[in-house]
């Protein structure tokens, strides 16, 4: 990069974050791009923490001319919804529009199909937001626009992948800067609506047009990238340029919108939480609410699959709403964007979205009803909802363990690291070992990690956080001083921020391991011998174990300091045939497999000790992969033996159960979402499998008195069993959920 070109690179990139030294290279981290004009955040609307029951009217082209709007009107009160999203422009304009090349729906005539929905929606006392979705455009754009239209690595204009007559726009030029500007004008202007619902607005991949190549050079100095490498410079410059350009083209929508209504807003679709590309701390400092998109199961996933997005999504924005869009149709990769799955199915989904404090949004496509039997089971869950509202406004979550998620690991880290692990089974391996302990437990940022953020966790799991900086391993260390517990595996902290690899582990200190300068794998055939002799808790239920299998890639460490006898030793690897050589070779090694340290903190610390376990190996990817009770139940000693206080709440009985547990202005509520199912892991849910009784602990606030408690599915008192600062309930069954209320003087 020149110096003049480093300069253009500063200039638009110099708003916050740490300089750094990549080779000859030194950049300027830009990771909190988007700053408003003046730098300060607008003003949430009003109306955003009042909606808790959405509804999503996604009209398709040919509605205008068969919709029946009586009946959605109709549908929307039953449901007793109190808020809509409703198509109106971008790919088709559902109101007689006029901005030119703004295409109407070939079947609007002169109706005002988008108009006549917001007046009925209002009349039913409904928040009302816009969805605009600018992705795809006709031929008459492109002819006459042909620069608005994205750009494939070989040249050419790219048409549109699933409606080939189409092509897709480019997401960072003048088609969504201007044009779609001037349809969110036009829109706010003429229907005053609360906010406006960007969908696909991020573009699709990398555009090659001469817009994007030319502002790229002139921010960064680069060319486009044609490397996928994130160790490559361009690349890097270009995930964070396309962030850049990103939250500048969402703060002029939001910008023009407010301007003719102050009390609205332009809501982005955030694209998927951990998975974004674009940085959920920033999201999060901006978006007064957020609509987490993950609408349904597919393939092999688990039901928890929802809330773990709302848990994600909260980690962003704290207190601020967060919305759980739920589809009643089926969400496999052949898009039958038409159907409608199994009632018993989204149902779950929804629940175990609501239990993770996410506010439901059901999503139909098209005005048409191709299949009604969606609708009686949305309109019951719903009135659950209406009935039990106060019990739904949660205020905070109480769970003490934390999941960190790090979406800079995901962008940034060596290409043989992401090579050999799905980026995500790490945290998804910890996020079903709490499930199946009944841990509840929320998700931090990993951007998010100071004390304000922290100070309700008392144990932090960093799931193979790969790419951390030194400024964010000095807080986690602070974190510990105070008394933390921090459970961390494989080859967390071997990474800086920039995914660029550390001799050693950032937090080796932490850790009191060092790295050997190799990781094995993938091992076949390798073991772990359990030291009984240690006595330690992290054993505890494996007592009859001798030893149990190993992982599949190992972090070769060297410990820091004189260890205790560790109470996991390894076995190594030996051959897996023929079967007459399938014998260990080495039956005892002194090769620690697990660290735990006991870090003593100064006297003013609210606890006396803080605790670490750090795993060299992929513990948590391969619980993910092989799902060995085994490793889920070291997983969960090594979160207790940290944590070291007793739970604030606990569950004993059969079955699998997502635990949550809230604060409400005057009552607490523990959710218990039964996934006992033998279609827990791939669905859909064929019907629900009641499971027995569930015996309940649950610490109640200091200075609170109990007034009553209920159970608001069974719709029955309990009594009240109080020993010492605990509260017992006996929960008879669960169905497919249930919540325990209690409400507080
Ligand atoms: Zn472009």
């Amino acid at each position: 990069m020149s110096a003049l070109s480093r300069r253009h690179f500063l200039k638009s990139t110099a708003i916050a974050g740490a300089a750094v030294t990549l080779g000859r290279h030194s950049l300027r981290a830009a990771l909190a791009p988007g700053t408003p004009a003046g730098g300060a955040i607008p003003p949430a609307p009003s109306w955003v923490d009042q909606p808790m029951r959405w509804a999503q009217l996604t009209l398709v082209e040919d509605d205008p001319g068969k919709f029946d709007l009586k009946f959605w009107l109709d549908y929307f009160a039953r449901t007793k919804s109190d808020a809509v999203c409703l198509s109106a422009g971008g790919c088709v304009a559902y109101y007689p529009t006029k901005v030119p090349f703004h295409h109407r729906s070939t079947w609007l005539a002169d109706r005002d199909v988008f108009g006549e929905l917001v007046a009925g929606c209002r009349q039913l006392g409904m928040v009302v937001i816009a969805r605009t979705d600018p992705h795809a455009t006709y031929d008459d754009v492109q002819a006459a626009h042909p620069d608005w239209i994205a750009v494939t690595a070989d040249g050419k204009p790219r048409r549109h992948w699933a409606s080939p007559e189409m092509w897709v726009t480019c997401g960072l030029g003048p088609y969504n800067f201007e044009f779609m500007t001037e349809v969110k004008r036009e829109i706010m202007s003429a229907y005053k609506v609360d906010g406006i619902f960007i969908n696909r607005w991020n573009g699709h991949g990398q555009c090659w047009c001469g817009h994007c190549a030319q502002n790229f050079k002139a921010a960064t100095g680069f060319d486009l990238p044609r490397s996928a490498s994130p160790q490559d410079p361009a690349r890097r410059a270009y995930i964070l340029w396309n962030q850049n350009r990103l939250f500048d083209l969402w703060q002029t929508w939001d910008q023009a919108v407010r301007a003719i209504n102050p009390d609205s807003c332009v809501i982005p679709n955030a694209v998927g939480g951990a998975l974004s590309p674009l940085d959920m701390k920033r999201i999060g400092e901006l978006a007064p609410t957020l609509m987490a998109d993950h609408q349904a199961r597919h393939g092999v996933t688990p039901p928890w699959g929802n809330g773990q997005k709302g848990k994600e999504y909260r980690a962003a924005l704290g207190r601020k709403p967060v919305v759980g869009i739920f589809s009643i149709g089926l969400e496999e990769d052949y898009r039958w964007k038409d159907s409608v799955q199994n009632p018993a199915e989204f149902r779950l989904w929804a629940l175990d979205g609501i239990a993770n404090g996410m506010r439901p949004w059901f999503t139909k496509f098209a005005g048409s009803i191709n299949d009604p039997r969606w609708l009686k089971p949305v309109e019951e869950l719903y009135a659950w909802c209406a009935t039990h509202e106060r019990y739904l406004r949660n205020e905070r979550p109480l769970a003490r363990v934390a999941i960190v998620y790090s979406q800079q690991t995901l962008w940034f880290q060596p290409g043989e690291q992401r090579a050999r692990q799905h980026l995500t089974d790490a945290a998804n391996g910890w996020y079903h070992a709490l499930v199946e302990a009944r841990i509840p437990f929320e998700m931090v940022h990993d951007r998010l990690l100071d004390f304000e953020h922290l100070r309700d966790f008392k144990t932090l799991i960093l799931p193979n956080i790969v790419a951390l900086s030194e400024a964010q391993c000095a807080q986690l260390r602070q974190f510990v001083e105070r008394g933390g517990g921090l459970v961390a595996t494989h080859e967390t902290s071997l990474c800086d921020e920039w995914g660029v690899k550390r001799k050693d582990f950032g937090l080796a200190g932490l850790f009191g391991a060092s790295y050997a300068g190799k990781t094995e794998g993938p091992m076949q055939n390798a073991y772990l011998r359990l030291e009984h002799d240690t006595k330690h808790p992290l054993l505890t239920g494996l007592e009859d174990a001798p030893r149990i299998v190993h992982g599949v890639w190992r972090a070769e460490v060297t410990p820091r300091e004189k260890l205790l006898p560790p109470p996991l030793t390894l076995i190594p690897a030996y051959p897996d045939l023929p079967m007459e050589k399938v014998f260990a070779r080495t039956s005892k090694t002194d090769i620690p497999q697990v660290y735990l340290r006991e870090i003593p903190a100064p006297p003013q610390a609210y606890q006396p000790w803080g605790r670490v376990v750090y795993f060299p190996w992929d513990i948590d990817r391969t619980f993910w992969e092989v799902l060995s009770p085994d490793h889920g139940r070291l997983m969960r000693n090594a979160v207790d033996w940290v944590t070291n206080e007793e739970p604030g709440v606990t569950v004993t009985g059969p079955g699998v159960i997502d635990v949550t547990c809230w604060r409400q202005k005057d009552s607490m509520t523990v959710h218990l979402v039964n996934l006992t199912n033998p279609m827990m892991m791939k669905g859909p849910i064929r019907e629900f499998i009641p499971i027995g009784e569930q015996s309940v602990r649950v610490k109640f606030p200091d200075g609170k008195k109990v007034r009553s408690i209920k159970l608001l599915v069974a719709k029955q008192p309990v009594p009240i069993i109080q020993i010492g600062p605990w509260l017992e309930v006996t929960v008879p069954t669960i169905l497919d959920h249930e919540v325990i209320a209690v409400d507080l003087g």
